[in-house]
């Protein structure tokens, strides 16, 4: 029986399965998942430090005049202590001296000769940054299941760690079925059809961080089938567009039967894309997209997509959405669970006028989806709608409403 896209949604939250976990240097671990939680190891920064180039002072000195002979720059290790009428020239970052109450900017004071006139109001710990204020000793900085990007490396390195615990990375095997379909860097007959899911599916999976093989086109034989199911078994993930069907040839549900698949899903109540079957054979999970490539371009951004974030490890592997208003009037024919493609230009969103299952061109001008209900017969302009982007990740670690209603 079929799944609702919801339903589906949650098998793929509940049982698909994280891959292990690998040791990596941290300036590798753009884009991959940590597997454990991180905890300052001591206080950031280290020292009560000078938040600015200017003079370390005694609040009680304020709006007199005091004498100034030292100074104290980053990197150095004052021994000196900090007595009244006195003041210690102090550049940014550089440690705060026994005694001092407070940093005074250097274009705050005045100076003559050796002697400055401070302001009248100096606050006690002015423009001084204290120890822990960034991160203190003992406090979670980066949480399991994180994305690490260039701000959480940052962290990291500034607490002297050289290595991160993330998720391997996923392997993804790609094959397409169809008699008809030939490679894109080959000649072709009128009658015949370049596959463009493959590569679509590849580079789409690389972009998720994949590491992606594609093996040949696969017959539409069960004994075709079966063999490029055996050369892919060693991945994590099977992705295979056609042969899902109720055609004459489409054998591709028995043939991955015949290896032993157990079927998660069978079946979306989706339009475009009904055929879809998620599955699994041992630990790799399988996945069988309708040929049509936009019906395969949807399933893909709405399941797969989902199924390479949950097995990534990523708390946020659930689909987010953005609220938006339909810039044009738009009908549809209604009485299915149904996905309408659009371009999002930051106000609304604009629904692609074509935009029929078997299609390749609408595609790449898709930045987000709308999930709609059968009731829905009209997205009338101005309405409310909910997005879920494509050209960009907007995961979430809790479920949110991705119907418009
Ligand atoms: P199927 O699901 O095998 O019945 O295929 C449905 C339609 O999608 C047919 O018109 C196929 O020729 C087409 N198709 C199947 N696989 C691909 C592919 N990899 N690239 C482009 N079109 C495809
Ligand atoms: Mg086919």
């Amino acid at each position: 029986m079929a799944s609702s896209i919801l339903e589906a949604l949650e098998i793929i939250a509940k049982k698909i399965p994280t891959v292990d976990k690998e040791i990596i240097p941290i300036e590798m671990s753009v884009g991959r998942i940590i597997t454990e939680d991180y905890v300052a190891i001591f206080d950031l920064p280290r020292f009560n430090n000078s938040a600015m180039d200017g003079y370390a002072v005694k609040v009680a000195d304020a709006g007199g005049k005091v004498s100034s002979t030292e100074v104290i720059y980053a990197g150095d290790n004052p021994s000196m202590t900090l007595e009244e009428k006195h003041a210690i020239k102090i550049m940014t970052g550089a440690p705060i001296p026994q005694g001092c109450e407070a940093v005074v900017p250097i274009e705050n004071v005045s100076m003559q000769n050796d002697t400055l006139t401070l302001p009248s109001d100096i606050k006690h710990n002015g423009f001084i940054r204290m120890a822990g204020e960034d991160i203190k000793k003992g406090t979670m900085f980066l949480k399991k299941g994180e994305e690490i990007n260039a701000y959480s490396i940052a962290c990291l390195a500034s607490q002297g760690m050289t290595h991160v615990t993330v998720t391997r990375i996923i392997k993804v095997a790609i094959f397409g079925t169809g008699d008809e379909l030939r490679p894109h860097f080959e000649k072709i007959e009128d009658h015949q059809l370049y596959n463009s899911n493959s590569p679509m599916f590849l580079t789409r999976s690389q972009q998720l961080g994949c590491d992606v093989r594609f093996i040949r086109t696969s017959a539409d034989t069960i004994e075709a089938l079966e063999s490029s199911i055996r050369s892919t078994l060693d991945a994590d993930i099977i992705i295979t567009s056609g042969g899902v069907s109720v055609g004459d040839k489409d054998f591709t549900k028995k043939a991955f039967t015949n290896l032993g698949m157990q079927v998660l899903i069978d079946k979306i109540d989706i339009k475009p894309g009904r055929p879809t079957i998620v599955g699994s054979i041992n630990n790799t999970v399988i996945i069988n997209l309708p040929g049509n490539p936009l019906a395969s371009m949807v399933n893909y951004e709405l399941f797969i997509r989902a199924i390479i974030r949950k097995m990534s490890g990523s708390k946020n592997h659930r689909h987010g959405v953005i609220t938006t208003t339909m810039k044009n009037d738009f009908s549809v024919r209604g009485g299915k669970y149904a996905v309408v493609l659009g371009s999002y230009n930051g106000e609304n969103f604009e629904a692609l006028t074509s935009q029929m299952p078997g299609m390749v061109s609408p595609m790449k001008k898709a930045d987000g989806l709308l999930l709609i209900t059968p009731e829905i017969k009209m997205l009338s302009a101005g309405k409310t709608v909910r997005m879920i982007p494509i050209k960009w990740e907007h995961a979430r670690d809790e479920e949110v409403t991705l119907f418009t209603d």
